[in-house]
């Protein structure tokens, strides 16, 4: 079943009297269950890609159906709404908020979801354990390590089930051994039958996932199983 199906989009941005065609002609499947890696150099279109897959935008034209649902042509409410039920978005920057501790970080999704405060904690302190920090739910980011803090972004992008796991350079600001590290937490995430797609520049990062989808200006160069997937231990 595929959870993603983009059919020949294309994302035009005007800048004046220029027109940048950020994608061309883009088809991809995903189906449920997948690990891909976005690569491409920069101004490829990955982000354009990401963030149209990520229901953040919509294409200027062709088709996206995420998880059966023609969503291409949806209002920003109604776009906002998909977005908050089918994907769980992880960053290089992580995004916390910096007031706010770990669990309600985590449990910050659930609120939007409409869960009682009992609910919200028990689901979110269970996405804490998930990822390995359940002993540190009453910390702050700025008590975390770059990588506990990475740890708590997945633990809020999971803690809704969402039908993708969507990151965006998840490592970019990790160094190399904590970087593994998430690839490792990555490995567990897609063993338990999760979608993963992340968006990344470094090889040896695509190369912990299954398939890779390289983009050159704004087109799929090529689109391969992985052969060599690495494993983080
Ligand atoms: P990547 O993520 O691979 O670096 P992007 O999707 O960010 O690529 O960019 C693809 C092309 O689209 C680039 O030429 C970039 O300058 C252009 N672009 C991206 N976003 C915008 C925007 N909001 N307005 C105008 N041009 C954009
Ligand atoms: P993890 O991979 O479990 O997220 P790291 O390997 O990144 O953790 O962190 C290494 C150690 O540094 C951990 O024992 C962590 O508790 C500790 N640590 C705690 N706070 C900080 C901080 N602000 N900066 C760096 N390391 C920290």
């Amino acid at each position: 079943k595929n959870i993603i199906e983009t059919h020949e989009i294309s994302k035009r941005y005007v800048m004046g009297s220029e027109v940048i065609e950020a994608l061309k002609s883009v088809t991809i499947n995903v189906k449920k269950g997948e690990y891909v890696a976005f690569m491409g150099p920069s101004g490829s279109g990955k982000s354009t890609l990401m963030n149209i897959v990520g229901c953040l935008d919509t294409p200027t034209s062709g088709s996206y159906i995420l998880n059966g649902q023609d969503v291409s042509n949806m209002s920003e409410n109604a776009l906002a709404e998909v977005r908050n039920k089918e994907i769980g978005f992880v960053f290089q920057t992580f995004n916390l908020l910096p007031r706010q501790t770990s669990l309600e970080n985590v449990a910050l999704p659930l609120i939007y979801a409409g869960y009682s405060k009992a609910d919200r904690t028990e689901k979110a302190m269970q996405a804490l354990k998930n990822v390995g920090l359940d002993h540190r739910a009453s910390h702050r980011p700025n008590e975390l390590s770059g990588g506990q803090r990475q740890r708590v972004a997945v633990a809020r992008a999971l803690v809704n089930d969402p039908s993708i796991l969507l990151a965006d350079e998840p490592t970019g600001n990790l160094d190399t051994k904590t970087s593994y590290e998430i690839m490792d937490l990555f490995d567990q995430i897609h063993s338990k039958g999760n979608t993963v797609i992340m968006v990344t520049h470094e090889e040896d990062i695509a190369e912990y996932a299954h398939r890779i989808v390289r983009l050159r200006d704004g087109l799929v160069e090529t689109d391969r199983v992985n052969a060599n997937i690495r494993k983080a231990r």
